[in-house]
């Protein structure tokens, strides 16, 4: 059993909408393939995998760096014998190898990419859904129900809170009953209206969560809070600079409420020190880290036994990103649910075909991997690539 090839090709998933920080009009993604000689069903297994959403394409180190060290490494030092497949963890330690500590920079995208890869991979080989190998491997049950939430509210140009409204009221229709909106790219003023405008709209039948994409220095955090909390959302996201530990810390102080970040934090390390330095409060707030931004599930399974040590639960996690690796995770380690974009960055967020969301949850197909293979449009792109 070996890995006989890797492919990557950079994709576009623009879109007209901005947040706080950027635009999403020159956004791209890396698809990725992980070739085995591996045959199920009479087809040759083949991983994929994609890095999210927010970060680029990583073609150039994925090209450079990465696929040659998984290509290069003897196939038995890639292999878990005992099981009859690819451990992930040396598929990992390969990658890593020669890269030095810290600065994680954007290769954590690169490799969390890849990881995903091997993870499809890996659950084929073993002929079942990742969640149900993750569940089976860590003791656990799994949970085929997993929550998820409507990640949407841009702002787009030319859009009033009618349009807003009328995509809230979009998400509630088809079953959600969390919902998500950006702030932060306004004045307080304009994004108190917004909220409003939101809340007025959605009433008792969701709650409302927000998010400043990291855009806010202290002074400005804190004003923001002073205005939040006079409404009951779920969360607020993101406040300010990602790795400004101070920052979220004392802006606890001035916001009684739950708080959310992580999205940014791209390595086992730094979710450590936000945990350590960044007033976080196990018994609220909430936890994004992205495994495909973040090295990957290998590094993700490091996260939630750093977690663990700091008496963290893995349900205060949903992760960001909006794709089927973090509802397998959620589903088979029992995070708290995960993010949802219902009309963004198609073919590759979303749930398979058919999966629809009921009371704010969906449930899981048992499908072999992570279930690329069950939804149409992103396993043609997919098969493109390498099949
Ligand atoms: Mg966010």
């Amino acid at each position: 059993m070996r890995i006989v090839d890797v492919c990557e090709i950079t994709q576009p998933i623009a879109s007209p909408i901005r947040n706080a920080y950027i635009d999403f009009t020159k956004m791209t993604t890396s698809l990725v393939a992980v070739v085995t000689d591996v045959v199920r069903d009479g087809r040759r297994v083949v991983g994929y995998g994609f890095n999210s959403n927010g970060r680029y394409g990583q073609g150039g180190l994925i090209r450079e760096r990465f696929r040659d060290r998984i290509l290069e490494a003897a196939p038995e030092s890639l292999r878990d014998d005992a099981r009859d497949n690819l451990d992930p963890g040396k598929v990992w330690a390969a990658m890593m190898r020669n890269e030095k500590p810290g600065g994680h920079g954007e290769r954590s995208v690169a490799v969390g990419t890849l990881d995903m890869a091997v993870w499809d991979a890996v659950a084929k080989i073993e002929g079942k859904p990742l969640f149900r190998l993750l569940a089976e491997r860590h003791g656990r049950e799994a949970d085929p129900r997993v929550f998820v939430y409507a990640a949407g509210g841009y702002y787009y140009p030319g859009k009033e809170n009618g349009a807003l409204r009328a995509e809230m009221r979009g998400y509630l229709d088809r079953g959600y009953n969390v919902v998500k909106m950006k702030i932060g790219g306004a004045s307080v003023a304009e994004d108190r209206a917004r909220i409003e405008a939101v809340l007025a709209e959605i009433g008792s039948e969701a709650r409302l969560a927000v998010d400043a994409n990291g855009r806010f220095d202290l002074e400005t955090a804190i004003a923001h809070a002073k205005m939040l909390r006079d409404y009951p959302l779920f969360w607020y996201e993101e406040a300010g600079d990602p790795l400004d530990y101070a920052l979220q810390a004392a802006l606890a102080e001035f916001y009684p409420n739950p708080m959310a970040t992580g999205e940014n934090l791209f390595s086992h390390q730094d979710a450590r020190n936000l945990l350590r330095y960044g007033g976080m409060r196990p018994d609220r707030d909430w936890l994004q880290f992205d495994c495909a931004l973040s090295y990957g599930l290998v590094e993700y399974l490091r996260t939630l036994e750093v977690l663990r040590q700091f008496g963290w639960s893995p349900s205060r996690c949903i992760p960001h990103g909006g794709h089927q690796m973090s509802l397998n995770i959620a589903a088979g380690l029992g995070l708290g649910g995960n993010e949802s974009y219902p009309d963004l960055f198609q073919p590759y967020g979303g749930f398979p075909d058919g999966v629809r969301v009921e009371d704010g949850h969906i449930t899981m197909p048992d499908l072999p991997g992570i279930g690329f293979e069950g939804k149409s449009d992103l396993i043609k792109v997919m098969r493109e690539l390498a099949e």
